[in-house]
């Protein structure tokens, strides 16, 4: 089971199960298959994947992205981050429940100071930790990425797609950031939005990606909850 939690602890949303057979392209461990074979015996939800937001805010301004939208804006100024030692009693507790796997977002998770202790405290536990990133920051803190089982970067199709969403000249710091994760020789993923923005660069993506050496890719919609989505942040209707 998918489980998403927000700074204050709520549940968002759960959702899909994942079974064993997908997991191992993962490769996540026995930690995690574990979990979900008990999951599947015992017919209990548990949470053996968790999405954990670590901050809500973020260097970049992406236009399909909640985070700085009009109606989130307020919700952010407001928000309290969790202290380091909330976030490892947090990660204590979802381990008591059976998570064996977390996926730190933001925000942008890198502008933690105190990113290295959480996903040491992770890994110590056993919990396959993997983060999710706009790259910006990557040079900066390369320590705390080796720590991660697995680092993902955000890229929207070329640079003519992804600088119109993320803003002039990030397509070249994406470049960057991937190229550094792979010289630093940790497995990387990549994360890209399709929308109404990249539907034109979906070729010059797959020509990108089989270039370079990937663990997997997460394509990604923008969600369609949420009220901030415009014309063009939508994929195109295909007429049939
Ligand atoms: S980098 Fe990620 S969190 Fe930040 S604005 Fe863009 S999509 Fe949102």
């Amino acid at each position: 089971m998918f489980v998403f939690l927000d700074n204050q602890y709520h549940l968002l949303y759960s959702c899909s199960i994942m079974f064993p057979k997908k997991l191992e392209k993962y490769q996540v461990g026995k930690n995690v298959i574990f979990q979900l074979v008990k999951a599947k015996v015992t017919k209990k939800r548990i949470p053996a994947r968790v999405f954990l937001q670590l901050t809500k805010f973020c260097n970049m301004r992406c236009k399909h992205c909640w985070v700085y939208q009009k109606d989130y804006q307020d919700e952010i100024l407001k928000a309290k981050e969790l202290t380091t030692k909330e976030m490892i009693d947090l990660i204590n507790l979802l381990y008591d429940h059976g998570t064996r796997w977390i996926n730190f977002l933001g925000g942008e998770p890198l502008l933690r100071p105190d990113l290295g202790k959480i996903v040491d405290h992770a890994r110590n536990k056993g919990i396959y930790c993997e983060t999710s990133t706009n790259g910006l920051l990557v040079d900066k803190k390369i320590n705390e990425l080796k720590r991660f089982h697995n680092v993902c970067v955000s890229i929207d199709g070329n640079r003519e797609s992804n600088d119109a969403i993320r803003g002039k000249g990030t397509f070249d710091k994406a470049i960057h950031a991937i190229e550094t994760v792979l010289a630093n020789k940790i497995p990387l993923r990549l994360h890209s939005v399709l929308s109404g923005y990249t539907v034109n660069a979906l070729d010059d993506m797959v020509k990108f990606f089989k270039n370079i050496s990937l663990n997997s890719i997460s394509p990604n919609v923008p969600s369609p909850t949420l009220k901030i989505v415009t014309e063009n942040c939508c994929l195109p209707t295909i007429k049939l």
